[in-house]
């Protein structure tokens, strides 16, 4: 019976449009409701708009929490353990990811890394490979280190901060959810069907708002981390390097550019205190505006039920000034 069942499910995952993928399990979960686990908002974001009430999504992370220093806790690890669907960023993200990956019985948790189809870019910065292979029990060969096996340290992971990306991330989070779930499929496809259309409505308000600028240049005072975003809508930028702090020399630069050129707006980056955005625009009369690069949220955001697209149209508000 188990077998008929599983042979019906490939059947029914195959004439699905836009599900792509064979059906590997078989059911779903002992409870009513999918139990899918994230590490960062935007996934979970994506994960809980396209699964609807058919899942329980479970950010990893806490709200307001720094992502990158971010470890999983034992209690994490037994969520994962238990989750019908793990999403995570990939390697250049969480480092962490393939430990936890290897040790979980991949039959009963599907593990989705979700930069899956994406192509990264680089950080500039070169790092050694400082991990230990040999207390990791790995099971590659060094070369696949240099032949990117995605967590040598020079792949910047803030893939997310361009709506392009977001539609691949949004697209690989819906098969995944077709293969493990073929019964409510349909479903899955109506709201990714959606939900896809208002990320196409993020990238064409962002060509827009390129295409009208007077400017072609941001300054950002903060960590900046919105490579993708910047690179995939003909957005130049000054910052500090990657995901670094402006040096004092740096910030006298921009301080004498933004005077000079008479630029409207300095940018800083969320859950900090924008202590040197802040003198910058005392410095310059330029605006101190935000520009979410939308890793984690504050508690009061969470709460208040921002979305990956509410964040990312208020950048574009904010786009708008600067680029005036
Ligand atoms: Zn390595
Ligand atoms: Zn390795
Ligand atoms: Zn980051």
């Amino acid at each position: 019976m188990k077998k008929l069942i599983y042979m019906m499910s490939i059947m029914m995952s195959l004439i699905l449009v836009g599900c792509s993928g064979e059906s590997k399990t078989t059911s779903t979960s002992d409870t009513d409701q999918l139990q899918i686990v994230t590490t960062l908002f935007p996934q979970y974001d994506f994960a809980r708009q396209i699964a609807g009430d058919k899942a329980e999504v479970t950010l990893l992370l806490p709200p307001g929490m720094e992502s990158h220093s971010y470890e999983p806790t034992p209690a994490d690890i037994i969520k994962i353990n238990k989750a019908d669907l793990f999403i995570y960023t990939g390697e250049s993200m969480e480092t962490w990811a393939h430990k936890i990956v290897e040790s979980i019985d991949s039959q009963d948790v599907y593990v989705l890394d979700v930069s899956q189809g994406v192509t990264l870019l680089g950080t500039g910065i070169e790092e050694e490979d400082d991990h230990d292979h040999e207390a990791e029990n790995h099971d590659h060969e060094e070369e696949e280190h240099t032949a990117n096996d995605g967590h040598n340290h020079t792949y910047d992971p803030h893939i997310w901060t361009s709506p392009k990306n977001a539609k691949v991330m949004a697209n690989n989070i819906l098969e995944a959810l077709c293969e493990i779930d073929p019964e409510n499929a349909d479903y899955y496809e109506t709201n990714a069907e959606a939900y896809q259309l208002q990320l196409d409505k993020l990238d064409q308000e962002l060509q827009d708002v390129v295409a009208n600028a007077k400017r072609t240049t941001i300054y950002h005072s903060g960590r900046f981390a919105l490579q993708y975003l910047m690179k995939d809508y003909g957005i130049d930028y000054v910052s500090a390097p990657f995901e670094a702090e402006p040096s004092a020399a740096l910030v006298a630069q921009m301080i004498s550019e933004i005077k000079a050129n008479n630029i409207p707006a300095i940018y800083y980056e969320e859950l900090i205190d924008p202590k040197i955005g802040q003198m910058i625009s005392e410095e310059t009369g330029a605006q101190l505006l935000l520009l979410h690069s939308t890793h984690n949220v504050s508690k009061e955001d969470f709460n208040n039920g921002v979305t990956y697209v509410s964040l990312m149209q208020q950048n574009i508000e904010n786009l708008k000034v600067g680029l005036d």
